[in-house]
């Protein structure tokens, strides 16, 4: 069994649907409301895990009713949480979101997952030399994925690194990343808007960019190639970017290929997209080794 160490965010998602979007000052009745877990950390945690990895999640909780049911549904999809602490005297992370006339507004308040530092992450370095790829991504402190990335590098790790949701990176961390997973919005940001394949072909096989149905490009150091996702009927895409992340990096630990790899990755994200929720499409191992009949 491959190890994954993700480092990263955990939040709950509480979804609103209401047929009118309040205006400041007004109250209106809404129609229904849930709560899913979340965050892009415990998100791929869970699809990582889900993949058959051994899954150990680095990351904190508030110390709230939403903590406790973060850590349960980690626990329950097996995935370690002996370095997700409570944060005493901190609201859990949590995202705020409308549905409403036919799209969504969002408030991400970041809670607990603030107190991600390079402190923090320094006392699960054990779990990081032990693991064969990290996963990271951005709802966490920048300081946080600089060191994580350093440390990565020193301990000669592969790190994954998922730059969601889009932030500028120094060189630095750029070339410590083994990996690098932008979608098309996130690489524009990361890259300043260059040229696509000049930027492609300074970084080969460490480059993967995710254009959602039409798959994934990259540069395999002889020529630009796209490896095309899967054509399903998408209900819910919410998440799909975690899985693929999760899903690569499983299969890469694995000694798979790159094109293997994505291969892998784009059938279980495809899979993910076929169901509502983040976590709620994630897909079994066994599903994505059978494919699409
Ligand atoms: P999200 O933020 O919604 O989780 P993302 O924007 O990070 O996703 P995308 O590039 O939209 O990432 O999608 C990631 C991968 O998911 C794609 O490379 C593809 O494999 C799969 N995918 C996404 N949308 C679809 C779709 N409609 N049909 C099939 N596969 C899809």
């Amino acid at each position: 069994m491959i190890r994954i160490a993700v480092v990263g965010s955990s939040s709950m998602d509480l979804v609103v649907t209401s047929a009118k979007r309040p205006m400041a000052g007004e109250t209106v009745l809404g129609e229904s409301f849930i709560t899913v877990p979340g965050g892009k950390g415990a998100n791929q945690a869970v699809a990582a895990a889900r993949l058959g990895a051994e899954v150990t999640m680095v990351g904190c909780v508030g110390d709230d009713v939403y903590g406790e049911i973060i850590l349960e549904n980690l626990k329950k999809n097996h995935v370690n949480t002996k370095y997700v602490e409570p944060v005493t005297g901190s609201a859990s992370g949590t995202a705020h979101i409308t549905l409403s006339e036919g799209d969504n507004s969002i408030i991400v308040v970041k809670g607990a997952n603030d107190f991600i530092t390079p402190e923090y992450v320094e006392k699960a370095k054990k779990v990081i030399e032990e693991s064969d790829i990290v996963l990271v991504q951005q709802e966490i402190p920048e300081e946080t994925v600089e060191y994580l990335a350093e440390l990565c590098s020193t301990l000669q790790k592969r790190l994954l690194l998922n730059p969601a949701p889009a932030r500028k990176l120094s060189e630095a961390v750029i070339q410590q990343a083994s990996f690098l997973t932008p979608n098309e919005h996130e690489f524009e940001i990361l890259f300043d808007g260059r040229d696509r394949t000049e930027v492609l072909t300074e970084y080969p096989n460490k480059l993967f960019i995710t254009e959602g149905k039409n798959g994934v490009r990259y540069f395999d150091g002889h020529e630009e190639k796209v490896v095309p996702s899967f054509e399903v009927e998408a209900v819910d895409t919410t998440g799909a970017g975690d899985t693929f992340n999760a899903a690569f990096a499983v299969a890469v630990a694995e000694g798979k290929s790159f094109d293997e790899s994505l291969l892998f990755a784009n059938r279980a994200a495809s899979i993910s997209v076929t169901k509502l929720g983040a976590q709620g499409g994630m897909p079994q191992r066994f599903e994505v080794e059978r494919g699409f009949e």
